[in-house]
């Protein structure tokens, strides 16, 4: 429904760019959360977004540090009202093998890509429970359902969303607020754009459609899993990875 109340973590990245403009431009009043303004120049992003005709609000917050989100929470009833749809796509990697692996990387990732999905979500589902209706979507990975060389920190990380996805779904069924996860393959983002020309061709060479998905194509199964229609839809893992992994 147009003019619902829309909080995208990691909003300002490659894919959640994708996703705060495409949910803002479905009407939804839409805000990101930074960690730190300045430094990741947030108004510049706004202006940007500003001058596609999008209005885009922001918080500053580590999602994982539980007490920020649990102000955040707080600044967001303030200032924006109750949050109804929530995307929790804040990321990072930190790869090395796990023989080889700092405990600080594997905390690191487990924190910012899976603790800060509860620290987030506990500040929100209290509102969506009052009010009957919410949708949460978890931007979690296919490396989470095959596991990744290297990656063994993400993999497990990607992986427990979607047991937080499931029973979260299952407590939340009958007061109207979905939970879903949402796995893409690779994506072009600034990311992967980065890689190794070699090491990109590679990863290409073995995705089925022969490329990697554009962020929007993420966004548009976010819009979807939000839209008010979706509620029958919860519990649910959605993949987009151009067929590298197939499962039923
Ligand atoms: P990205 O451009 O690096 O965006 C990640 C976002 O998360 C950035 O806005 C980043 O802020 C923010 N973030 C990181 N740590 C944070 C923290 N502690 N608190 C708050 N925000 C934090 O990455 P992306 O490629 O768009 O990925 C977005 C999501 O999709 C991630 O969860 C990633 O694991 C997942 N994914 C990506 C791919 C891919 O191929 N790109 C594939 C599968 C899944 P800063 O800019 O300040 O760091």
């Amino acid at each position: 429904m147009a003019g619902r109340l829309a909080l995208v973590t990691g909003g300002n990245g490659g894919i959640g760019t994708a996703v705060c403009r495409r949910l803002a431009a479905d009407g939804y009043r839409v805000v990101t959360t930074c960690m730190d303004a300045e430094a990741e120049r947030i108004e510049d992003w706004q202006a940007q977004l500003r001058a596609e005709g999008h209005e885009v609000g922001y918080v500053e917050c580590n999602v994982a540090d539980y007490d920020a989100c649990q102000r955040m929470g707080e600044q967001l009833r303030q200032q924006f009202g109750e949050v109804e749809v929530l995307v929790n796509l804040a990321g990072i990697t930190r790869d090395g093998f796990c023989h080889k692996m700092a405990s600080e990387d594997w905390q690191a990732v487990t924190d910012v890509n899976l603790d800060s999905v509860f620290n987030v979500t506990r500040q929100l589902l209290p509102g969506m429970r009052e009010q009957g209706f919410g949708r949460i979507v978890n931007i979690s990975s296919v490396n989470g359902q095959t596991g990744q060389l290297g990656q063994a920190n993400y993999s497990a990380a990607k992986a427990g969303m979607h047991g937080f996805t499931m029973a979260v779904a299952k407590e939340n069924a009958r007061k109207g607020v979905s939970v879903n996860s949402v796995s893409p393959g690779y994506v072009a983002t600034p990311m992967t754009d980065a890689m190794p020309s070699d090491v990109r061709d590679q990863i290409v060479s073995q995705i089925p459609l022969g490329r990697m998905a554009e962020p929007e194509e993420i966004a548009r199964v976010v819009a979807f899993l939000v839209a008010d229609e979706s509620g029958y839809i919860t519990g649910a893992n959605i993949p987009v990875n151009g067929a590298l992994f197939c499962s039923f």
